[in-house]
């Protein structure tokens, strides 16, 4: 879908201001125009829900508006199949759960199987009937419970501890690559570099290449989710479910960022995190690590780590972690990045980091200290 913007006009223009009116975010939906009141509030609502902040209407912030127009309490929920429900009132519900320790997953607003589950255990536990949906009654009985509970955030960690659990030893570990973009015209980033065309699909492809070599050198199941030219473009929630699917461990997302001051530059990492100060500690460890070994050992300028509500991230159930590895349309990025020598860089510190991450962290090294060609001596001696 073509994204909706400012100076468009007609239904779906006011379906959009309706719902930011019903959030507060705009003062009236009595016009169908797309104006700059409208784009200031689509902005809010973008920053507030961790995307891509641009004041436009794609199809991943009309995916969270559509979510947003349901509050707790105004329909029944219920585990519908195949169609799950969706929406802001599913995540109230989860995130209440949660914080009362039960475990529905990622507060992911999908009212999925474990969401149900979650419900049933709740309503066998306050003497209700366990049914697993959400009507007046389940209603009632969270509302009158729920605000006597207070809690962590025990969602994050199970994640830890199952992470914990898995072992310190990357060998039989699956893990997902994820070169971003590709397929029909979606090239990323494009860059023209006289009769050259450098673009982010092709290089990320490369990268993503590269590291399923070493990773699988290193004894871990790696998947890629595209090939070199897929025929057609795949969503964020389609890699993320071909993970859940794989029953990944780790996933590993790749991007180049495009920007029109060619002085913008460096790398940054992102994990899963809202602005309700929920975040996935696995995943921001992972995106830390990355981080800091490509900044080490690189010299890129560091952009740093940073907590999005992305489709990709979100729906994954393993840590996942999206690698912007620098600006195609920066020069000195651009040239780097373009050189295989410093790709082959890039990757030997994203193979440093996965190898830490299943450090225990009494163990872990200084960042930079790790030599890929000793691990690979170590693990040659042990087989
Ligand atoms: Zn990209």
């Amino acid at each position: 879908m073509r994204s909706i913007r400012r100076g468009d006009t007609g239904v779906a223009v006011s379906e959009i201001r309706s719902i930011l009116v019903g959030l507060e975010l705009l003062e009236t939906a009595e016009t169908d125009v797309f104006d700059e009141a409208l784009e200031t509030a689509v902005r809010a609502f973008q920053q507030n829900r961790g995307l891509g902040i641009d004041g436009m209407v794609g199809d991943e912030t009309w995916g969270a508006l559509d979510a947003a127009r349901w509050r707790l309490g105004s329909r029944n929920l219920f585990h519908s199949v195949p169609d799950a429900l969706v929406g802001e009132d599913v995540r109230a519900l989860q995130e209440r759960l949660l914080e009362m320790g039960y475990d529905t997953g990622r507060p992911d607003t999908v009212y999925g199987a474990r969401t149900a589950r979650a419900v049933a255990q709740f309503q066998r536990e306050v003497g209700l009937a366990p049914d697993g949906s959400c009507g007046p009654q389940t209603m009632k009985a969270l509302r009158r419970l729920g605000r006597k509970v207070v809690g962590g955030r025990p969602q994050w960690l199970r994640e830890a501890e199952a992470f914990r659990q898995s072992g310190p030893n990357l060998v039989g570990k699956t893990i997902v690559i994820d070169p971003g973009h590709g397929g029909g015209d979606d090239t990323g980033v494009l860059v023209p570099d006289g009769p050259l065309r450098w673009n982010e699909a092709d290089l990320v492809f490369d990268l993503a290449s590269r590291l399923e070599g070493r990773l699988s050198a290193a004894g871990m199941r790696v998947h890629l989710t595209r090939g070199p030219s897929p025929a057609a473009p795949m969503s964020g929630a389609a890699r993320a479910a071909l993970a859940n699917t794989l029953g990944a461990d780790l996933l590993i997302s790749l991007h180049l960022d495009g920007h029109s001051s060619p002085s913008a530059e460096g790398v940054a990492t992102y994990h899963y995190g809202t602005g309700n100060g929920l975040s996935s500690t696995v995943g921001e460890r992972l995106a830390n690590l990355v981080q800091r070994e490509i900044v080490v050992r690189t010299g890129m300028h560091d952009c740093r780590t940073h907590a999005k509500g992305w489709d990709l991230l979100r729906l994954t159930r393993m840590p996942t972690v999206r690698v912007d590895l620098g600006y195609l349309t920066n020069p000195g990025d651009r040239e780097r990045l373009i050189d295989p020598m410093f790709r082959e860089q890039i990757v030997e510190a994203m193979l440093a980091a996965v190898q830490r991450m299943y450090f225990p962290v009494e163990r872990d090294v200084p960042t930079g200290s790790i030599d890929v060609r000793q691990l690979r001596l170590a693990l040659a001696e042990k087989s």
